[in-house]
């Protein structure tokens, strides 16, 4: 049994991977066709009440033991929009809700500019559940085990577009090292779904600069979301 089995098996999340067909889309920027991936969990498999109290009883990786709560995500669950962050902060990790406190806000502002609001055909989530101790970044094998939830969750809202929030959400979601700084400006592709990048609010508050590139990011975001709606 693989690792991935053995975390999923932990999870209560097997067996449920299944294959099945999706309405298909292709994208194309920048002359990169992507094609759908065929690969998706069974929806009927573990709903939204279900896949939540397993990630509230969840003790798969270590950073369980330094929890307050668990930190599920926040907003239409059947949104149009998925925007994942990195994982729960001290503020977050009290309250329970993704992006709360100064990157909060500076995220809603963001959200505002392109006529988004937190909760209304949006859902924000983050990569892992659990709070990373003394703020670090989560581990690889952390971002691992949570994984399976995330990917579910995703399946769950079924987005039209995924907008990944600084570097360790690019790791967590789009497995690569590539600087995010290489990575904007393109639609990537999850299971079918494109997925755009930009920084995540926190650096952003630390380096206002990069402010104006992450405006940018976002006007490709909307323009791209226009394309897909454009499509049908
Ligand atoms: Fe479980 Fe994810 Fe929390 Fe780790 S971070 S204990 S995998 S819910």
């Amino acid at each position: 049994m693989t690792r991935r089995e053995e975390i999923l098996r932990e999870m209560g999340l097997t067996p449920i991977w299944r294959m099945r067909r999706r309405s298909g889309f292709t994208i194309q920027r920048s002359g990169v066709t992507v094609q759908e991936s065929e690969n998706t969990l069974n929806p009927v498999a573990h709903s939204w009440v279900e896949l939540k109290s397993k990630v509230t009883a969840c003790t798969v990786c270590r950073l369980h033991s330094g929890r307050t709560q668990t930190v599920f995500g926040v907003g239409d669950e059947h949104a149009s929009w998925l925007f994942i962050g990195e994982g729960p902060g001290a503020e977050e990790d009290r309250r329970g809700e993704p992006f709360v406190g100064q990157a909060g806000k500076l995220l809603d502002n963001m959200l505002a500019a392109i006529d988004l609001k937190r909760g209304r055909d949006v859902y924000i989530a983050n990569a892992v559940k659990c709070r990373p101790p003394g703020n670090r970044n989560p581990e690889k094998d952390e971002m691992a085990a949570c994984r399976p939830f995330l990917d579910r969750q995703i399946e769950l809202i079924s987005p039209r577009l995924i907008v990944l929030l600084g570097r360790i959400a690019v790791q967590a979601l789009l497995n690569t090292e590539v600087a995010l700084a290489r990575l904007r400006g393109r639609v990537h592709d999850y299971r079918g779904i494109p997925v755009v990048v930009t920084y995540h609010p926190a650096y952003l508050l630390r380096n206002l600069p990069d402010k104006a590139k992450a405006w940018a990011d976002l006007c490709f975001a909307r323009k791209t979301m226009q394309g897909l709606q454009v499509r049908g």
